[in-house]
């Protein structure tokens, strides 16, 4: 038996990992936590809101899925790797924000960190058991978004209802925002970059609107491999909840004979500056990304809740990241004043581009 703690157990990724616990006998879900939903009886502990890192001390998992969305997950993220406990991760803000932490936590706790981002559980799949040195680049793909093909000013007056609809995935409101101004890839990126140790400049993000390959690695003889599936992220949770042992899925087999399209294009940043935004965040290390992410959050808030324009949010992003220098965090407690300080500027910055 596996036991399980499910942090963000209401949300997307949350209620689709809770069918494919049910699915499988060997795992068990031993807690579970939302934000502000209520959770009674969905297993045996449960909280809302609060320090996770309480309920995941009492339950004592084996694994610790966080699907949480945001800044918030980052107490949980740092617990599991700590202690070593098994971290199956769906919130890519922790290990944005966080990654120095993260790391060292990773490395001195000794436990496992499988993805659950489906192009981080392509590329762990692809990388599994391969020496660094045989990569050449790793590619991460991205839809594109919505708002694919569209110039920048092609991108003044979208509302959030046009936001809010993806082509190819179906996911919380949040992300299904980064993935309209590609900030989501721009934090997969940074993502990328911690969990498998590879410098920015090998990692290269391409638009693949059919969402079929989820990564693909270049390695140094010229051979390239890719991970095709399509887009259900009950792949990916079920890969990181019964690793290694890829336990059966209720997913149809891909069928190479229905007529896929395997399209490739780069991305247009200048229509889509987070991705730069963020590859720049990324390089300029320390406390760069934790600002890039609170600013994220700040802008997509106030976007969502339909006062900031859509073009304000890499406007946000850029102008906090200029108003803050980087430092480095020594811990937790420095990251949470960072990302207070972050979220402080943006959302003055934002209550300016409001009025
Ligand atoms: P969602 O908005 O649907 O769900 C978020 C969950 O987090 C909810 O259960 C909510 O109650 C909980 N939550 C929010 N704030 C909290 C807090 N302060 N404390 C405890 N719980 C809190 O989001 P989602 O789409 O499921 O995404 C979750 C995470 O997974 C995000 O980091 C996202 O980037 C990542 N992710 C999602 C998908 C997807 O398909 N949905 C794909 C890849 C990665
Ligand atoms: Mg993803």
């Amino acid at each position: 038996m596996r036991r399980i703690a499910l942090l963000g157990a209401t949300g997307s990724i949350g209620r689709q990992a809770r069918e494919i616990i049910d699915g499988h006998p060997d795992l068990e879900l031993v807690a579970a936590a939302s934000g502000s939903q209520p959770i009674d009886g969905l297993a045996p502990l449960t909280q809302v809101g609060g320090d996770l890192t309480k309920l995941l001390e009492a339950a004592e998992p084996d694994v610790v899925l966080n699907a949480v969305v945001g800044f918030a997950g980052l107490p949980a993220t740092l617990w599991a790797l700590e202690h070593g406990v098994d971290l199956a991760l769906a919130n890519k803000e922790s290990l944005v924000a966080g990654g120095d932490l993260a790391v060292a936590a990773w490395k001195k706790g000794g436990g496992r960190l499988v993805p659950v981002d489906s192009e981080h559980s392509a590329a762990f799949q692809l990388l599994d058991g391969r020496a660094l040195e045989t990569v050449d680049t790793l590619v991460l793909t991205a839809s594109g978004g919505p708002f694919r093909g569209r110039s920048r000013r092609g991108l003044v007056g979208v509302t959030q209802a046009d936001a809010l609809v993806h082509p190819t995935w179906n996911m919380g409101p949040k992300i299904t925002v980064d993935s309209a101004t590609l900030m989501n890839k721009g934090l997969e990126l940074i993502e990328a970059h911690f969990l498998f140790g590879v410098g920015y400049e090998r990692i290269e993000i391409v638009v693949h609107p059919t969402s079929i390959v989820h990564a693909l690695v270049r390695f140094r003889d010229g051979a390239a491999l890719a991970h095709l599936g399509y887009p259900d992220m009950r792949v990916p949770i079920s890969y990181a909840l019964t690793y290694p042992e890829r336990a059966a899925t209720p997913i149809a087999p891909l069928d190479l004979a229905s007529g896929l399209i395997l399209e490739f294009s780069a991305p247009d940043e200048e229509a889509f500056p987070c991705l730069g935004l963020a590859r720049a965040a990324g390089e300029a290390g320390r406390t760069a990304p934790c600002i890039l992410n609170a600013a994220n959050e700040v802008a997509v808030a106030s976007f969502l809740d339909r006062r900031l324009p859509f073009l304000g949010i890499p406007d946000v992003v850029e102008r906090t990241l200029a108003a803050i220098e980087p430092a480095s965090a020594r811990d937790l407690d420095d990251l949470i004043a960072v990302d207070a300080e972050a979220r402080r500027v943006a959302g003055a910055l934002t209550r300016e581009l409001v009025h």
